[in-house]
């Protein structure tokens, strides 16, 4: 018998961004308990842990033994599901949550996971990081039988298959499912009976698994776990599905075994630094990155300065490695947003200044080495500088802590078209001109693979999903096939930009 949902609560508000557009955007974080009181409480403490993943709106769905409850607002999980009267709709000792960054266009309410349906054999919701890369292709199939879209997202496709399935058990649907659809995700799904992980055979975002007090987890990241004080237990692996039950947790390869490819940008940039995934403390990694940069791009300088937050980390290796001291001479104002997140080019420029001021103290007639970790547009560069040299530095020379981003993501982090990435269409001197530095430097491919562990990067097996700086993505790109971004996918991956 289906499950009844008594309440789905919307908040009505929809996101700031216009008209939908036709991509699929989703930058996320899930978290998921199985068997704990006040589950949907336990999910807001680790919705905020994972905040960094998405700021634009969560949702979290919980079931109480008998019904499902639904609740979905636009904004900060802090400013949203902390009302008690919120967390009160959300009875039961299972929960999934998801937190959302909407990128322009496509950002309404509708959008806004987990999604819910009523299936023939009872409630489904789902939380979805990733993209799925087949997702339109899959849709329209769908909808030529007969199916009916309420978002535009491609995490509602999942939820289609699964209804569609002919297959009887749960677990069969989900595998039925899961096994159609390509691209990256990771999955947090919930019946009225099992707790449902799934990563892509690939692995290319993340999706650990922790343990409270005999209450299994599942969390984007680590940091997650650490605010509830749940216990760390393992990633999932790379193709992996994990089926939590009253019994007990079950593990299932439903995919052929492929490499992984773990997304070396979740160390660069996306992840927290207090999280560990894949093995791997974030911070480390970024602290490694700073050192292979500094022996890369050595710099005669006075001081090195992070851009913060999201450089400090590299800037610090760097200044450690190049015996160069690190000073603040950058301050972060921590009650605006991330710059990036906001949609429209007016209020992202705006928004450089809202959020960051130089110390002119610390920088006056000085030769300054700026560090930060990735340049996209190129917009916080161009301003970081003209600030710095505004406060009377003598010398401005930015190292990059990541290589040049020469493509967009498919794969679930936010990116802009190809045409809108500074390295795509600039060398990097003209970069520098653009920036408006005495000198630019990027981390080496090469580099970057050392800073996470390897020797450098196996040219015919790359160990991650570098295709944000490479160029080479490793599936198929079945809805992009024709896009700006896919066509010049084979002069990128012979260099010949
Ligand atoms: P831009 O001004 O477009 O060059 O953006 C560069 C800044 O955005 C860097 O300081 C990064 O910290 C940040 N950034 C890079 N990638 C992303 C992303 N996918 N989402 C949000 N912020 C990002």
């Amino acid at each position: 018998m289906a499950d009844s949902v008594i309440g789905i609560h919307d908040d009505d508000r929809e996101t700031s961004a216009g008209e939908a557009d036709d991509h699929f955007h989703d930058e996320c974080g899930v978290f998921g308990i199985f068997g704990r009181q006040d589950a949907a409480a336990i999910v807001t403490l680790g919705l905020h842990a994972l905040q960094h993943r998405g700021q634009e709106a969560a949702g979290i769905v919980s079931y109480d033994g008998s019904q499902f409850h639904v609740e979905r607002h636009v904004g900060l999980i802090g400013d949203t599901f902390t009302k008690q009267s919120v967390i009160d709709r959300l009875q039961g000792t299972r929960s999934i949550g998801h937190t959302r960054y909407a990128t322009t266009g496509g950002a309404g309410l509708r959008n806004v996971q987990p999604f819910f349906a009523e299936l023939s054999d009872g409630g489904l919701a789902i939380a979805h990081n990733g993209n799925i890369t087949n997702a339109m292709t899959v849709q329209r199939a769908l909808q030529k039988q007969g199916a009916i879209f309420s978002s535009t997202s491609d995490t509602e496709t999942i939820l289609h298959l699964v209804a569609t399935s002919k297959q009887r058990d749960t677990n069969a649907r989900f595998v039925e499912a899961v096994r159609q659809i390509e691209g990256a995700f990771s999955l947090v799904a919930l019946t009225s009976k099992k707790m449902i992980g799934c990563r892509d055979p690939l692995g290319i975002r993340p999706l650990v698994l922790g343990d409270l007090d005999g209450a299994w987890i599942l969390a984007s990241e680590t940091c997650a776990l650490d605010i509830i004080g749940a216990r760390f237990v393992r990633d999932l692996k790379p193709g992996e599905m994990v089926v939590v039950t009253t019994s007990g947790i079950e593990s299932h390869f439903p995919f052929e075994p492929a490499k992984s490819r773990f997304c070396i940008f979740e160390y660069v940039y996306f992840a927290r630094p207090d999280s560990s995934v894949e093995g791997r403390n974030v911070y480390d990694v970024r602290k490694k990155i700073g050192v292979e940069l500094a022996r890369e791009s050595p710099v005669d300088a006075d001081i090195v300065v992070p851009v913060p937050d999201s450089g400090t980390p590299a800037a610090i290796g760097f200044s450690q490695e190049a015996g160069l001291p690190f000073e603040l001479g950058i301050i972060r104002n921590h009650y605006v947003g991330r710059t990036f997140i906001s949609p429209g080019d007016s209020i992202r420029h705006m928004g450089v200044k809202l959020k960051h001021n130089a110390n002119r103290r610390m920088i006056e007639g000085k030769r300054v080495v700026l560090v930060d970790d990735s340049i996209v547009r190129g917009t916080t560069s161009q301003k970081i500088v003209q600030m710095v040299r505004e406060a009377g530095a003598k010398e401005v020379h930015m190292r990059i802590a990541s290589p040049p981003t020469r493509a967009s993501c498919f794969y679930g982090v936010d990116t802009p078209e190809k045409a809108k990435l500074l390295a795509s269409r600039m060398s990097v001197e003209e970069m520098a001109d653009f920036i408006r530095v005495d000198s630019l430097g990027f981390l080496s491919i090469d580099g970057l693979y050392r800073a996470v562990g390897e020797t450098g990067r196996d040219a015919q097996a790359p160990q991650f999903c570098d295709a944000c700086f490479s160029g080479e993505y490793p599936t198929r790109l079945l809805d992009f096939e024709g896009a700006d971004n896919v066509r010049s996918l084979s002069l990128l991956a012979t260099g010949g930009q």
